[in-house]
């Protein structure tokens, strides 16, 4: 199977590469043509997933073209973005129908539910990697940045932390863990639910906001510093699920809510006057901590006691010291 019969059996003939609302011209030519609404910005984000770097090497297909696609998007979540479209670069070791068969099947889910088009890419050969990009649109003026959280707002996050470091464990297969437990974490870690709807309900509120893939910690570090602020975490609030609780003690379950990544859940500064109309809402907001004059973030204990830990997180380029 040549190049261009791979696009067309896998990619082009996708449900999701379908032009519709907000792409004029998809997959096919020199470039894809997409419309904004009048007075919208278009919001673009970039990912790259690497074999053995952020994925294992073997792994499920289908689960991978559904993660890779989550990943991205909840940038655009993040950006309160409303989604239209994705492009995705490909390199491929060799061609296998049914490995491309369910990446592209995975994908095709992701895209549906969050209501993204594909609309073009690259196929290449060489070490197994995929690059994709988002597209989205927000009213001019009115995406979430992480620059302008004010002293007085709440942190808030968008739901349970640190089920995405906790399954790691399990897709490393470095512990088990029974069912019930198990298939909750794992599918957290391969089917991540990016938080679209809440990114945009939290236009005109939201001060700042960000999707947290790194860690908490090292996430709220980088809202403390391009807004200027320091950000105070209570580490009784952190809010845990059963299932993490189920596979970790509860300090360790904490440690991933702080510090572990890959939880894709919104975390955001919020004036408090709009925290209870959003929660009347059915928004599963909860309140973590607040903005405070200073910079960086501090973990406090119930008693308010400083316990900031040293390691904050992952970085693929960490300084050596
Ligand atoms: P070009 O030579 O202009 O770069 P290509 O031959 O790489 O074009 O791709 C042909 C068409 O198929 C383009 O519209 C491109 O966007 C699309 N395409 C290529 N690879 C993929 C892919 N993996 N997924 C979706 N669309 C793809
Ligand atoms: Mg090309």
């Amino acid at each position: 199977m040549g190049e261009f019969e791979l696009i067309r059996n896998y990619f082009a003939a996708a449900p999701c590469a379908q032009t519709g609302e907000g792409v004029a011209l998809g997959i096919g030519d020199d470039c894809a043509l997409l419309t904004l609404p009048p007075g919208e910005q278009l919001a673009v984000s970039t990912d790259t997933l690497v074999a053995g770097v952020h994925f294992p090497e073997v792994c499920d297909p289908f689960l991978l073209g559904q993660r890779a696609l989550a990943v991205s998007a909840s940038d655009l979540a993040a950006m309160g973005a409303a989604p239209s479209a994705f492009t995705l670069a490909l390199t491929l070791p060799s061609v296998d129908a049914g490995w491309l068969q369910e990446f592209a099947r995975g994908l095709n889910v992701m895209a549906q539910t969050c209501s993204l088009r594909l609309v073009g890419g690259d196929t290449t050969r060489g070490p197994l990697s995929l690059t994709l990009t988002v597209f989205g649109h927000v009213p001019a003026g009115q995406a979430l940045t992480r620059s302008a959280a004010q002293v007085g707002d709440l942190l808030c996050v968008g739901g349970d932390l640190g089920e995405g470091a906790g399954a790691l464990a399990l897709v490393l297969n470095q512990r088990t863990a029974p069912a019930a437990i198990s298939e909750t974490l794992l599918a957290r870690y391969w089917s991540p639910q990016p938080q679209l709807a809440l990114g945009q309900a939290l236009r005109g509120k939201a001060t700042a906001a960000l999707d947290i893939s790194d860690g908490l910690l090292a996430d709220c570090g980088h809202i403390a510093l391009a807004s200027g602020v320091r950000l105070r975490i209570e580490r009784e609030r952190l809010p845990l699920s059963a299932a993490l609780l189920g596979l970790l003690e509860k300090d360790a379950a904490q440690r991933a809510a702080l510090s572990g990544g890959d939880d894709y859940v919104l975390a955001f500064t919020l004036p408090p006057e709009f925290l209870s109309g959003l929660l009347d809402a059915g928004w599963p907001i909860r309140v973590i901590g607040a903005v405070e004059a200073g910079q960086g973030v501090v973990l406090t204990d119930a008693d308010g006691q400083d316990i900031t830990p040293l390691t904050r997180g992952y970085q693929h380029f960490r300084e050596t010291r």
